[in-house]
């Protein structure tokens, strides 16, 4: 086991403790395919007591004021940053990305907390003038409840943050399933909430069979909300049974966003933020640009441009200085992505560049492009979630948006062009949550973040992801 990496532990009714079972899982470390060390693994009897403390919590932290609950958040925040460094490191050993990608998802978390914190102190209600004399009508938000958080290992702190940070701030408590492969960096974060006061019970942490935990958590009457962030098939499955329950649900799911660069946009600035924002986190991003589009007058300069960028960076294990990718997280990515190409190949594209996995050792996959890619190749029609850039090209406005708007899913678009006009027709036309036009401006704990189609529903970000874990009462009163 690794000095550095610490086994990690459930985290119920206010104590670090084993399952009661004793069953753990092994972490891997992708970089180096090292046990490096293992999490507890909780059964049903863990998550009743965790139901319970968090039941009981509800009753307290609800009626903590919103004023006090920020106080506390704040200083979680401060927390989170102050131990940036530690934590990012845990990550990029547990998950791969590099150093730099992980302390700036530390710091961000923080800032998500702070944000959360101030939100929190402006969940407005509002006074309806009556009809009759005398009618006093008022609308008011209230906590939902005890929440059920499912997050995965792609961006182990961001995709817990917005659920509890959010959930905290609105008043209710919350049994987060954090991600079996990266759990020690989320420990960092629920110990940072319990040490800045959250009250016991408050905030419960488990690992185990996701299938398992999901389908019991859902289903029990103690929990009245559920988010989960996943691929789209599992979400449908979890969204299935929040409604056999009436829970209510946020999804944030799986994407296949569009990257459209025009006649007249700033190519090399494209090439430029697009290849960064495709290899970053090996592209296990769910707004990861994914389909490129590029009409024919800039094809040939958009392409070269991004094989020059994919060759030029350097792929490694993400604790080294000076590398800019890590490897895929586990090794179902890596047998994905394999998939991937070899179907791409097989339907007629060229591959320009990389196209394999990097050295024996590791999770590593070569940042890869390819063109001529038949939209009846799977990677143009299923969230490919990994280093591969397919880019084909396109002549008309029309014909781009039906090819935008081909797929199912619709949680984020890019558009590249100098026309004010091409702007706001994309802005419009494109059927997705979220579109940002000549740069990459998404996922800001600020502004609303979700999809649309099989993207999922909800937002996280922005007050809509207050709201989420909110419910709202009018009470129309009179006199007598
Ligand atoms: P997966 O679909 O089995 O798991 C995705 C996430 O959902 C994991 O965190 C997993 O623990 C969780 N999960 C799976 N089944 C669950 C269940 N029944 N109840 C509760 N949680 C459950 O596969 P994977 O190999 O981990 O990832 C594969 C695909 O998932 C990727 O290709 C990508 O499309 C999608 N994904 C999306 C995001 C995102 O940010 N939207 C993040 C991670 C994975």
């Amino acid at each position: 086991m690794s000095q550095e990496y610490p086994n990690t532990q459930l985290f119920i009714n206010g104590e670090w403790r084993e399952s009661l079972s004793k069953e753990t899982l092994a972490i891997i470390n992708p970089a180096t395919e090292e046990v490096i060390g293992k999490v507890s693994h909780a059964r049903k009897e863990d998550l009743d007591i965790a139901l319970d403390a968090a039941n009981k919590a509800f009753s307290d932290w609800k009626n903590v004021s919103a004023y006090e609950r920020s106080k506390i958040l704040r200083k979680a925040g401060d927390i989170v940053r102050s131990r940036a460094d530690k934590i990012a490191k845990l990550m990029t050993l547990e998950q791969g990305k590099p150093l730099v990608e992980a302390k700036m998802e530390t710091l961000g978390a923080a800032d998500s907390i702070d944000w959360y914190a101030e939100e929190g102190r402006r969940a407005y209600g509002r006074i309806i003038p009556a009809r009759a004399q005398g009618v006093f009508q008022y609308v008011f938000k209230e906590p939902v409840g005890v929440v059920a958080a499912f997050t995965p290992w792609n961006f182990p702190l961001n995709q817990v943050v917005k659920k509890v940070a959010a959930a905290f701030a609105a008043g209710c408590t919350a049994i987060v399933k954090g991600p079996e492969e990266t759990p020690a960096s989320v420990a960092e974060l629920i110990k940072a909430f319990d040490e800045a006061g959250m009250p016991k019970g408050s905030i419960n942490l488990v690992y185990g069979i996701p299938a398992e935990i999901s389908s019991y958590l859902i289903a029990h009457p103690v929990i009245r909300k559920v988010t989960f962030t996943g691929s789209t098939a599992v979400g449908k499955q979890l969204a299935a049974l929040a409604g056999t329950h009436m829970k209510r649900a946020t999804m944030e799911l799986g994407g296949h966003s569009p990257a459209i660069v025009c006649e007249d946009a700033d190519v090399n600035a494209a090439v430029k933020i697009l290849s960064a924002n495709k290899f970053r986190n090996a592209g296990q991003v769910c707004i990861s640009p994914t389909r490129f589009l590029v009409h024919d007058s800039v094809y040939d300069q958009f392409v070269d441009g991004f094989v020059k960028q994919a060759e030029a960076l350097s792929v490694g294990n993400g604790l080294d200085e000076g590398v800019k990718m890590g490897p895929l997280a586990h090794d179902r990515r890596l047998t994905a992505i394999e998939g991937f190409v070899s179907d791409a190949v097989e339907k007629g594209a060229n591959i320009l560049t990389g196209g394999k996995r990097k050295g024996n050792k590791g999770y590593f996959f070569e940042p890869t492009v390819m063109t001529n890619v038949s939209n009846d190749s799977r990677i143009m029609n299923e969230e490919p979630f990994g280093p591969l850039a397919p880019i084909n090209s396109f002549s008309s406005i029309d014909d781009v948006i039906d090819e935008a708007n081909r797929l199912n899913y619709g949680l984020a678009a890019y558009a590249y062009t100098n026309s004010a006009k091409t702007a706001q027709d994309l802005g419009q036309a494109i059927e997705s949550g979220q579109v940002s036009i000549n740069h990459h401006g998404l996922g800001l704990v600020d502004t609303p973040f979700g999809g649309v189609k099989d993207s999922g529903y909800g937002s996280e970000g922005g007050p809509e992801g207050l709201d989420a874990y909110m419910t709202t009462k009018l009470v129309s009163q009179t006199g007598l």
